[in-house]
């Protein structure tokens, strides 16, 4: 038997884990059954006296009351959550859901962020009316005693990395505690607790889902203490992962170690083809001069002036998800449209690569911006695609009025905001 500690390396994450982590939890079903039920029946207390103050939600399988509480299936998925995570992982409806659950678990009276995932700043809007003194601040300004720095990294929609060790020191200083939102990098890309994160949080919707067919949310603490804590807060606020979504999450962890470095490696090969096109004065590898100004990934950005270095936090690979800016804004409209492969739609992190126009969904980002999620596909088949793709809007947004294309943008622009 090989020990623990050398399981797992740098940078490794073990398939045996994913694939067996919840033996223990097993039937004689060699797949996992669907449960469905949100109740069960209680022991028969004539062999199996034990209470419901005695019960250990860590260890359910002993007894499951109701799914609001614990299901056979989430707890399985937890465990391997658990075991690849190096931590105590519980599961929400969605990674907002976890993402509130955090807040109302830490109860900040300042919050550090600057920029990512849209849709948080309102998670964090919401948490304000339950509380009016709630302060936000930004996460390079002067943190006050306590403060909560979340912190996304790699960041949504660029994709480029934050220094996790910087932040923890930083908020650690001030008796603080730091979120680090993991969503673009899962195991084994990076595992912020190597780096002082307090709390790691994933949407669960993107890489551990895989494939586009789930909502799901993760947090992930240290100890057993605050695992109970927060699985508390949430038999009460009710956010729990539904019992279908659960049985596809545990089905799809079994091939995280496949999809995710298979991901990252096209993904890392793609903005480097990309970025060498990037403000070209000519065509290079067929995409036609001019139409890409800038590429952000995480491989391309290189040591910052503190000195931290992207490629030692992203050890296990760089992310699969990243994002382009267009010279042109109509390019970035249409590009998405004239793809084979890449599909126009938001959302990430699933088998299937997809492209979008991110000011679709968030009006604060520049219009020329486009946001790639790379998928499994043979990377010749997507630079193939890409470069025609590029090719035929260049010559078909050159032949088109200005003033059609000009309407087209704003009634998607328009639709965006009803
Ligand atoms: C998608 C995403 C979220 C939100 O997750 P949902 O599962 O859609 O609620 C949070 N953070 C990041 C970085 C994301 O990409």
């Amino acid at each position: 038997m090989i020990p623990k500690a050398v399981k797992l390396q740098v940078g490794e994450l073990s398939g045996t884990d994913l694939v067996h982590a919840d033996d223990s939890r097993a039937g004689p079903e060699v797949a996992p059954s669907i449960s469905v039920s949100t109740t069960f029946k209680y022991p028969d207390p004539s062999t199996n006296p034990a209470s419901f103050s005695e019960w250990d939600p860590l260890k359910p399988e002993t007894k499951h009351i109701y799914s609001r509480y614990t299901q056979n299936v989430s707890s399985r998925a937890e465990q391997v959550l658990s075991q690849i995570n190096k931590g105590y992982a519980l599961t929400y409806s969605s990674g907002l859901a976890s993402g509130y659950a955090a807040l109302i678990s830490c109860q900040p009276k300042c919050i550090a962020i600057t920029d990512g995932y849209h849709g948080y700043h309102n998670t964090i809007a919401l948490y304000r009316k339950t509380r009016q003194d709630v302060e936000i601040i930004g996460i390079d300004d002067d943190f006050k005693q306590g403060t909560l720095c979340w912190l996304e990294t790699p960041l949504n929609p660029i994709g480029e990395s934050r220094d996790i060790q910087y932040y923890a020191d930083k908020v650690h200083a001030v008796g603080g505690r730091l979120v680090v939102d993991s969503t673009f990098a899962p195991p084994p890309l990076q595992y912020p607790f190597k780096w002082g994160a307090d709390i790691i949080m994933h949407s669960g919707t993107k890489y551990f889902g895989g494939h586009s067919d789930l909502l799901c949310g993760v947090l992930i603490v240290k100890t057993r203490e605050e695992w109970l804590s927060l699985w508390s807060d949430r038999a009460y606020l009710g956010n729990v992962m539904g019992n279908l979504e659960s049985w596809l999450l545990l089905r799809s962890l079994r091939t995280l170690h496949l999809r995710v470095p298979r991901q990252s490696e096209t993904a890392t090969a793609l903005a480097k083809w990309l970025s060498a096109a990037a403000g070209a004065d000519k065509a290079v590898d067929g995409i036609p001069a001019g139409m890409i100004s800038k590429v952000w990934h995480s491989s391309l950005q290189g040591k910052d002036r503190r000195g931290f270095d992207p490629a030692k936090q992203m050890e296990g690979g760089w992310n699969a998800t990243f994002s382009i800016q267009m010279a042109n804004a109509d390019h970035a409209t249409f590009l998405p449209h004239s793809l084979k492969y890449f599909v126009p739609a938001t959302s990430l992190g699933g088998v299937e690569s997809l492209i979008e126009q991110r000011f679709q969904v968030d009006p604060s980002v520049d219009p020329k911006m486009l946001r790639i999620s790379v998928g499994v596909e043979n990377i010749e088949d997507l630079k193939d695609d890409l470069r025609k793709g590029m090719q035929e809007v260049a010559s078909k947004v050159s032949l088109c009025p200005k003033i059609l294309l000009r309407s087209l943008a704003d009634s998607l622009q328009v639709r965006t905001k009803l």
